[in-house]
């Protein structure tokens, strides 16, 4: 049986996403694509057709709506939360055929209250299910196929959306019911925000105590304060090689999305009731540092730099 797919939202991720996904499918499936940018989507459907990879039948698609109405899976790669619920009620309006065996997977880092609402209005529309699936990986993890998803979707959907998100990704970790996605993602991502501030402020200080930078790193890298920013990400320039810090911060995972991450996660944890004792001050050190002239539009490990860190 032929299958078809919806693309929406081919920005940095969801436009290698859909580039992989299109190249593993099989030749006799389709793809149909959308984004508002048209430059995106015609670039897109331009380099899968004369792709030596071969892959799925390429389409491009007029509307959101048009993209998800033939559809049996519709994949959303979408910024923000207000994306997401407007990208829905175009897709969800009354003269959309009905199809109740339709399958949506959200990739968008969104809060999980927003998820659980568009996943009741695409039961209730009688369109199918709608899932959680939000990853990590970056832009770089998007482009090799390398992504690693977090899906929140009943189990019997499980075995069908894992097959399909491993074209785009190298894992796929179940976390639960509807919604459970996100919130492993804006856990993990919390961690991550505090970590990489902790991490500028640990690096300065023992610089300044006159410790060599990579010597100070690797003493952290085989300690207790490992972490993500440290070993990988460090943000001192000169200590690792591949790390944004070395290219005075450009490229990597983008200051602005950091803070609309923390913001996502404080959210949620208000709303479960969780108290953060350090969430709040992490989010205001984000916002005035993406104001900053030599800090906006960087990689987040900047907040070395919006510290005052020694460079
Ligand atoms: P992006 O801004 O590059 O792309 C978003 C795309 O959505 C754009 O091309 C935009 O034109 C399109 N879009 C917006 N509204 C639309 C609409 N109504 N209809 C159709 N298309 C619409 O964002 P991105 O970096 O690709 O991130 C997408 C999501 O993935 C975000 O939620 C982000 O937090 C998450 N994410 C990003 C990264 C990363 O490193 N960039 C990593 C993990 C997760």
């Amino acid at each position: 049986r032929l299958d078809s797919y919806g693309f929406i939202g081919l920005g940095q991720m969801g436009y290698q996403m859909a580039k992989n996904l299109q190249a593993k499918l099989p030749p006799d499936d389709t793809i149909r694509l959308f984004d508002l940018n048209k430059n995106a989507v015609q670039e897109l459907a331009q380099e899968m057709k004369t792709s030596q990879a071969g892959g799925a039948i390429v389409e491009i698609a007029e509307s959101v709506k048009d993209a998800a109405k033939d559809s049996d899976t519709i994949i959303t790669c979408l910024p923000e939360p207000s994306h997401v619920k407007g990208v829905f009620a175009d897709i969800l309006t009354p003269d959309l055929p009905k199809k109740n065996n339709r399958i949506f997977i959200d990739s968008s880092t969104i809060d999980p209250s927003t998820s659980r609402e568009v996943a009741k209005q695409v039961a209730a529309a009688g369109q199918g299910q709608f899932v959680d699936a939000p990853m990590s990986g970056g832009v770089v993890g998007a482009r090799a196929g390398t992504l690693t998803f977090m899906l929140g979707a009943p189990d019997a959907l499980v075995p069908k959306i894992e097959a399909i998100l491993l074209r785009m990704g190298k894992a796929v970790h179940h976390c639960g019911i509807q919604g459970t996605g996100l919130s492993a993602k804006l856990a993990n991502n919390y961690l991550l925000a505090i970590n990489n501030i902790a991490t500028a402020e640990a690096m300065n200080l023992g610089i300044r105590w006159g410790l060599k930078p990579k010597t100070l790193a690797n003493i952290i890298n085989v300690s207790t304060g490992r972490c993500w920013p440290s070993e990988v990400n460090n943000p001192v320039k000169g200590v690792i090689e591949t790390a944004p810090a070395n290219r005075d911060y450009s490229g990597g995972f983008g200051i602005g999305l950091m803070k609309k991450d923390l913001k996502l996660a404080i959210v949620a944890a208000n709303e479960a009731d969780a108290k953060l004792e350090l969430g709040g001050r992490a989010r205001e050190v984000y916002e005035e540092a993406e104001k900053a002239d030599n800090c906006k539009g960087k990689d987040f490990s900047v907040i070395y730099r919006f510290i005052g860190g020694k460079e």
